[in-house]
């Protein structure tokens, strides 16, 4: 298996290049060259997480030693990684509803299932590819992406990671994470302002020729781990194929139909759904959910992408965004591969900040994709109705994506089982969700690590061992600098200058 750019760079890659890459050479994104055969379900492994992974990633890593990505899979999905042995539990609410739970990985967020194996597949890949430069792994994070990537890269040799957070924006809980994180390769930094701050901080030193040949000079390159990698993506398809397998054993028959929600952001977790789909895997439809900044909502039903609108900061900050990056593949495999196209719709986007797609790629989104969009008002009301029907806690994303279920089964009633993937741990988001089940009835002057032990007491769950005694924990990344000292930080941590 190849890969190529979604914009038409002339030449492909490897699997390994991809992954090391991150990204085209032409901006684009690379997507597989050919279609990978279609599974069959009754022969996939269906005991072990690990075993289907591996199953899964074969086709698509084309060069790879199989033994070394078994290992590389052993170790991302290990005992002491995850805390569940299924990895991605599917927890029933009723006969036609399920929760897959993402969130039992080292930092209770869905990022631990790509981010715990990507920094494996890099080490793979720079070990099979001419790369001799020691990787330095670049990171802007809205709070996820960061702590998980640094808990995916600590301590990988020939690898360094650096996560840059804006000094507001993230949870108080999040925050912690990161600057109490260990680990002799990795570096924390706040940047003063926002997201899109830090952000645009870090296209800067990426997009920076000059800066690339120093780095080389002194033998290194920079990389993402952002969800535009192929690396973080391809995991990801692993868990529809382990939660339809889960339905079959509880009685589902093979073949049938299921629907899956999925709260969306940058469009990465809902296209590895389309991938899988793509290998066979029966899914009706694949329901967007999207919260009150929901661009993508509007997109599927309007065929018309518009970012020229505020960004509103909600109780799922995850998916408090306007640009979804992955989008450009699926619109890349729709239309038929049409390079030019993409490339067309990409430059209207950056120019006037929306595009219209055609009628023919249009209706072919809709056939199987579904959107709706919940504010924070019904994003508080289903946490409590699930809690209080369900006995069942959810984060405030996992609510949206519940919230748009009840939405689209009042227009389709197509009596199929649905699975809604769990993005976060409730606890992730404590002062939301105890917020939500508890009302004003508890002190709100406690901080969100105080917060934790109250969720836990009211309703008997476990808060995760790796958000107990943070507050506890040394503060080990101090540092906080303004966006237009990044090049000069970078450099100083690099030992550059
Ligand atoms: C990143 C994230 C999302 C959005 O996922 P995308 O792949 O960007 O669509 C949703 N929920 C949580 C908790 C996340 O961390």
């Amino acid at each position: 298996m190849h890969y190529r750019s979604t914009r038409g760079y002339i030449q492909t890659a490897t699997a390994a290049e991809a992954i090391i890459e991150g990204i085209a050479p032409d901006g684009g994104l690379y997507v597989p060259t050919e279609a990978v055969p279609s599974f069959l379900l009754d022969q996939l492994p269906t005991s072990d997480y690990r075993e289907l992974a591996k199953t899964i990633f074969t086709p698509y890593l084309t060069g790879f030693d199989n033994d070394a990505v078994l290992d590389s899979v052993n170790k991302a999905y290990s005992p002491d990684k995850f805390d569940h042995p299924s990895i991605t539990p599917l927890h029933p609410l009723d006969d036609k509803l399920s929760v897959l739970e993402l969130w039992h990985g080292p930092t209770s967020a869905f990022k631990d299932i790509a981010l715990q194996l990507l920094p494996h597949l890099m080490r793979l890949a720079i070990r099979q590819s001419s790369e001799d430069k020691e990787i330095v792994i670049l990171t802007a994070t809205s709070g996820d992406t960061g702590k998980s990537a640094l808990e995916g890269f600590k301590n990988i040799p020939g690898i360094k990671i650096v996560v840059y957070y804006p000094e507001t924006g993230v949870s108080e809980i999040q925050k912690l994470q990161m600057t109490t994180q260990e680990g002799e390769n990795v570096v924390v930094a706040a940047v003063k302002g926002n997201f899109d701050d830090a952000q645009n901080g870090v296209k800067t030193l990426f997009n920076d020729p000059r800066l690339a040949v120093t780095l080389a000079d002194a033998g290194k390159r920079l990389s993402s781990a952002n969800s535009i990698n192929w690396g973080r993506l391809l995991p990801q398809i692993v868990y529809y194929f382990a939660a339809y397998l889960d339905l079959v054993k509880k009685g589902l028959s093979y073949g049938k139909k299921v629907n899956f929600v999925v709260p969306t952001g940058n469009f990465g977790n809902i296209l590895a759904g389309y991938y899988a789909h793509c290998l066979g895997l029966p899914i009706n439809r694949l329901i967007c959910a999207a919260n009150r900044n929901k661009v993508l909502s509007d997109f599927i039903n309007s065929g018309i992408y518009n970012c020229r609108r505020p960004l509103h900061q909600t109780l799922s900050p995850s998916m408090d965004i306007l640009i979804s990056s992955n989008l450009e593949r699926l619109l890349f495999e729709l239309s038929n591969q049409d390079s030019e196209l993409v490339n067309r719709w990409m430059k209207q986007l950056k120019q006037d900040g929306q595009y219209t797609i055609s009628r023919a790629v249009h209706e072919k989104i809709r056939e199987l994709f579904w959107s709706g969009c919940a504010d924070d008002q019904k994003t508080i009301n289903t946490i409590a109705g699930v809690y209080s029907q369900h006995n069942y806690l959810i984060d405030t994303h996992t609510a949206v994506g519940r919230a748009v279920l009840s939405e689209y089964l009042e227009q389709e009633a197509d009596g199929l089982p649905a699975v809604i993937l769990s993005t976060a741990s409730p606890y992730k988001f404590t002062g939301s969700v105890t917020k939500a089940i508890l009302g004003n009835s508890f002190n709100q002057n406690l901080s969100e690590t105080e917060l934790l032990k109250v969720l836990a007491a009211e309703t008997g769950t476990a808060v995760p061992a790796n958000l107990t005694g943070l507050e506890q924990k040394e503060i080990k990344h101090k540092q906080v600098i303004a966006p237009t000292a990044m090049r000069d930080h970078l450099l100083e941590i690099l030992g550059i200058r």
